[in-house]
């Protein structure tokens, strides 16, 4: 509420955003918290608005939770895919 109602710098970290990073390796984190205090500390800040908009969308389409789209995804020659262990 505070980054998309009021533009307050901040990082909406939901459960795509958490999930993702961590298959990316990008952050190596338990909790979606986690994910947010290392988020801010490696991620420019103008990202940190459209980050959520952009995984999330990502995520309910292609990085599934479950057997993600790995086969035809555009970042498969750059994701190290960590933790997936079934995917299409
Ligand atoms: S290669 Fe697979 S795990 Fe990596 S971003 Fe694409 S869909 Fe997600």
């Amino acid at each position: 509420m505070l980054t998309l109602g009021f533009g307050k710098p901040g990082i909406c970290v939901d459960t795509h955003v958490h999930r993702i990073c961590n298959r990316w390796g990008y952050v190596a984190t338990k909790t979606p918290e986690a994910t947010e205090a290392a988020l801010r500390a490696i991620l420019p800040s103008e990202y940190w608005i459209e980050i959520n908009d952009l995984l999330v969308a990502f995520g309910q389409n292609h990085c599934l939770p479950v057997s993600p789209f790995c086969s035809t995804c555009r970042l498969a020659a750059l994701c190290p895919r960590i933790g997936v262990r079934k995917s299409r």
